[in-house]
């Protein structure tokens, strides 16, 4: 058996002593293996360049000779140090600050390597490092790793230590991939990659390296999927949900409309998923306003006939409300108990709505992140239905699925992760997806505008009302602020109930208590006020068919998902529906986005376009969505080497061998050693 650089610690190393050993623990490097996978997380190039290939403001590194005899400046501790320098037949100036010492080695006629930052006008370098080819040269002309360190460690030192390490275990880093898989790709050897990594001739080779092991990180991810999915979820028994589609059938039958083809389609595989006896993790991507309620609707129904429970968690109390109020609605005629649980829920009625869920004398509950408290617990907990997934945490939503028995989990969303994307990170969920909208839906007319338009606007308000309908007038703030010039709710309030007395205006925000929300909503889903003012407190779900007309006020304040979101507020009766976003014209990166909104109303276009304006880390928003992090690879830019990995990695795990034969045996160690270190994929 190889020795194992992962059983090798990290102070067999020469030159790390104790201290050194400590601080490199601190960085979660134990071993020589772990050392050698500390990939730098950028390079200094330092490759010689000629400077008519340098832009103004550049850091470069060129060579030259000394021309002149160095001056020495001195200013109250400091110092400037001067010199004349002959790079490729230029005369140019170098510059040192605080290296007063240098001053006898700037000898004319002596060549030197400069690295700075070039100004052209000036004809000058301020020189951050400067080397001296006749001492020998360390650093000019090769590409150095910068590795992210804390502490007393330099980056000299883990240079120095990195490449002692690869020079005395190199020869023990394993192929880990198997050999088809590299030869298929032209990847680099894994030793050769490693090696250049921390160590590459040029910018090239550095990439050609990374290339293998963004490879590498991508694919044994999609393995841990594929394999959690083998292993885990197919043993781990899922509650086998007993139904009747005759009983489906005659719940779906007492709804006031008819499913779309879509809507029918995605509880189809819900419902398909429900009967299994493996666990479902399916996530439901819907355009807001597909009709993703109903679907989740029915399969709670599915649950609670099968002889569970079934959950429904989203973000807000506003939106748990309206939630409990439209599922009462639906459920009550089937017998079928419906509760709410949030925030706001508390003493007696708390306790008893407890007990009713332990009990079993509770159906179905909807709530917030009440749900998740300790002791809430259910008698058999069948389905978890989360909305708006993007808002939760990973946590909270596996924390709510092990209240049961592995329950069925069904995920909502009106944000899509762009559906490849979605299926090749988690690669173990499945995907529905509702493209369609319920018939009648006319587009949402979205218009953009300046705040000079303002009676315009007052003026469509009171047409809309007039025809019966009702809006929502959106703002960025509560309060006047100081430092932002934006509109608030509730000055905008007092403006609306001026300019429109004949109307009654609403205002809901963020710091109202639940109660006042409630009643506030309520009077205006049940239609007792004509304009509602709010703050984005009413992003998210909810639902007044009857509202026809949005207005976001200082549109360019919101990002293009949740401008979305919004919009996303009308639109859903059979009324012609209006956006009306007032924005700056002169804002520049609002610009794009208020292009996007009068450009499209589809979902998915709109999340696309906001992945490109704001790149990955942004769209995903943290680790909020349960993107996992990885080491090397960046979504965006890696996203065909991340396909690419997937069905690589499917392939492999479908092969009768792929548990037995020797060749995979260290990636199956590897997997091993992974899955110890890495959350649980599923969620
Ligand atoms: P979202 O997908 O944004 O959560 P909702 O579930 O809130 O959408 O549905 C939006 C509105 O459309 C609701 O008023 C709902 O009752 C209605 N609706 C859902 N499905 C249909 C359908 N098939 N035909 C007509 N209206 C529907
Ligand atoms: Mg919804």
């Amino acid at each position: 058996m190889a020795i194992h650089l992962f059983t090798i610690p990290i102070n067999q190393l020469q030159g790390v002593g104790s201290k050194k050993s400590e601080e490199l623990h601190a960085l979660g490097i134990f071993t020589v293996g772990q050392l050698i996978e500390y990939y730098p997380f950028r390079y200094e190039d330092y490759q010689i360049r000629a400077l008519h290939e340098v832009k103004d403001g550049e850091k470069v590194t060129v060579q030259g000779s000394i021309a002149s005899v160095p001056v020495l400046q001195r200013f109250g501790g400091k110092s400037r140090l001067f010199c004349r320098v002959t790079v490729d037949g230029l005369l140019l100036t170098a510059v040192w600050f605080n290296r007063n010492f240098l001053q006898s080695q700037l000898v004319p006629g002596r060549e030197i390597t400069l690295t700075g930052k070039w100004e052209q006008r000036r004809k000058q370098i301020t020189v951050a490092e400067s080397e001296f080819p006749d001492q020998g040269v360390m650093r000019s002309g090769t590409v150095q790793p910068v590795y992210s360190i804390a502490g007393t460690l330099t980056q000299a030192w883990m240079r120095k230590t990195i490449e002692r390490a690869l020079t005395q275990y190199g020869n023990l880093i394993p192929e880990l991939l198997p050999e088809e898989l590299v030869a298929k790709h032209r990847l680099m050897e894994r030793r050769e990659a490693i090696m250049r990594i921390h160590h590459p001739e040029n910018t090239r080779e550095g990439q050609e390296a990374r290339r293998r092991m963004v490879y590498e990180e991508l694919f044994l991810f999609q393995l841990k999927l594929q394999n959690y999915r083998a292993t885990h979820l197919k043993q781990h028994d899922g509650l086998v949900h007993l139904v009747n589609n005759d009983e489906i059938r005659d719940f779906v039958s007492k709804f006031p409309f008819e499913l779309t083809a879509a809507q029918k389609q995605v509880i189809n595989e819900i419902l398909h998923d429900m009967k299994q006896p493996f666990v479902m993790n399916r996530l439901l991507q819907g355009d807001v306003g597909s009709g993703k309620t109903v679907v989740a609707a029915v399969g709670l129904f599915a649950t609670v006939r099968a002889g569970h429970q079934g959950a429904l968690m989203v973000p807000t109390e506003i939106l748990a409300d309206q939630h409990m109020r439209s599922l009462q609605k639906i459920f009550e005629p089937f017998g079928i108990t419906v509760g709410l649980l949030t925030g706001s829920v508390s003493g007696r009625k708390r306790k008893d709505l407890i007990a009713a869920l332990q009990m079993g004398l509770l159906d179905i509950v909807v709530g917030t992140h009440a749900l998740i408290q300790e002791d809430v617990y259910f008698r058999s907990l069948g389905l978890v239905v989360t909305d708006e997934q993007h808002r939760f945490g990973v946590q909270q939503r596996s924390v709510l699925r092990r209240k049961g028995m592995n329950p069925d989990v069904l995920t909502m969303t009106a944000t899509p992760i762009p559906r490849t994307l979605a299926i090749s990170v988690f690669g173990d969920m499945d995907v529905s997806t509702i493209r369609e909208r319920p018939k009648g839906r006319k587009p949402i007319k979205t218009y953009w505008v300046k705040h000079e338009m303002m009676d315009r606007v007052l003026g469509f308000i009171r047409r809309e009302a007039e025809a019966g309908r009702q809006a929502f007038f959106i703002c960025p703030l509560i309060e006047e602020s100081e430092k932002l010039d934006v509109q608030n709710a509730i000055d905008l309030h007092m403006q609306l109930v001026q300019g429109l007395p004949e109307l009654s205006i609403g205002l809901l925000h963020g710091r109202m208590s639940a109660d006042e929300k409630e009643a506030t909503m309520g009077k205006f889903a049940a239609g007792d006020t004509n304009v509602l003012v709010s703050t984005t407190v009413i992003e998210v779900g909810v639902d007044v068919p009857n509202a026809t007309l949005m207005i976001v006020m200082d549109a360019e304040r919101f990002g293009l998902s949740q401008l979305h979101q919004l919009r996303g507020r009308v639109g859903r009766g059979e009324h012609q529906s209006f956006c009306i976003l007032i924005a700056d014209p002169k804002s520049e990166n609002g610009q794009e986005r208020m292009r996007a909104m009068t450009e499209t109303d589809d979902g998915f276009e709109i999340s696309r376009r906001d992945l490109e304006i704001r790149g990955p880390g942004d769209f995903f928003g943290t680790k909020q969505s349960g993107m996992p992090e990885f080491r090397l690879a960046n979504l965006l830019l890696d996203f065909e080497v991340l396909e690419q990995a997937r069905d690589d990695a499917v392939a492999l795990t479908a092969r009768e061998d792929w548990w037995s034969s020797p060749q995979y045996h260290l990636l199956r160690e590897q997997l091993q050693r992974d899955s110890n270190d890495v959350v649980e994929p599923l969620d």
